[in-house]
């Protein structure tokens, strides 16, 4: 199967468990992470309608925006400081924010280039060691304190679940969601209006993401990989 199949078979059961949890087609997005496939692969993709990416790397990033900037570019990698110029002159919405020294950094460069820039606030919903994140409690104050600066906007919350354990996962995808109706009750208006986004979910637990109200997975292997099996 060629890359532009399998992310239309993808979409297609995207949209049929979005179906059977009763949400419309504007509230679940597929942004196809591309991190480790050429720039083949990509046109591919697109060519099969896909218009949302993910890259991890913001170099990668950087050199894909230019390169297709008819796509929208998610980034969803670890935040080094000295690349943010980088990532904010190429990122539709930043999936991984969890430190407000990165945001009032992101704030400045989205003012220097005259945009607003649309992040996520990434939480370590499942307390692993390895994966990056603020705490469930750090969460609504660095939210806050993130809304409040004028070239930001939050628009939602990201996790990262545990792999090859389907119940954790399911914990932390439910976890985040509980989170983000707890923090969008204590915002002010326009910033709760704002606060729409769940970004969860990934090649092996989409479908259960889906279920506890995942508005964007992050879909790689199942899209890029021939050897992928779910
Ligand atoms: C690589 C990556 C994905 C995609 O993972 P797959 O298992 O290949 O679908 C999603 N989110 C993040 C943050 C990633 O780094």
């Amino acid at each position: 199967m060629s890359v532009r199949n399998r992310y239309q078979c993808v979409v297609d059961e995207v949209a049929e468990v979005r179906e059977q949890y009763g949400r419309a087609p504007s509230e679940v997005r597929v942004v196809a992470v591309s991190k480790t496939v050429g720039p083949d692969e990509v046109a591919d993709a697109a060519a099969g309608g896909a218009v949302d990416f993910g890259e991890n790397r913001p170099e990668q990033l950087a050199a894909r925006a230019d390169q297709f900037p008819a796509l929208r570019w998610h980034f969803i990698g670890n935040i080094q400081s000295r690349r943010i110029p980088e990532i904010v002159g190429a990122s539709v919405l930043i999936h991984s924010l969890y430190q407000l020294r990165h945001a009032e950094k992101i704030d400045r460069a989205a003012a220097a280039a005259g945009k607003v820039q649309d992040v996520l606030i990434e939480v370590n919903v499942s307390g692993e060691a390895s994966k990056s994140g603020a705490t469930p409690k750090e969460a609504p104050g660095l939210v806050r304190a993130v809304a409040a600066l004028p070239h930001v906007r939050v628009c939602g919350l990201m996790t990262m679940a545990p792999q090859g354990d389907a119940a954790r996962a399911e914990a932390a995808f439910r976890g985040l969601a509980t989170l983000a109706d707890e923090i969008r009750a204590t915002l002010a208006p326009d910033e709760a209006a704002a606060f729409t986004e769940l970004s969860m979910g990934m090649s092996e637990d989409w479908p259960c993401a889906i279920a506890c109200g995942a508005t964007i997975v992050r879909i790689g292997r199942a899209i890029f990989s021939e050897s992928f099996e779910e």
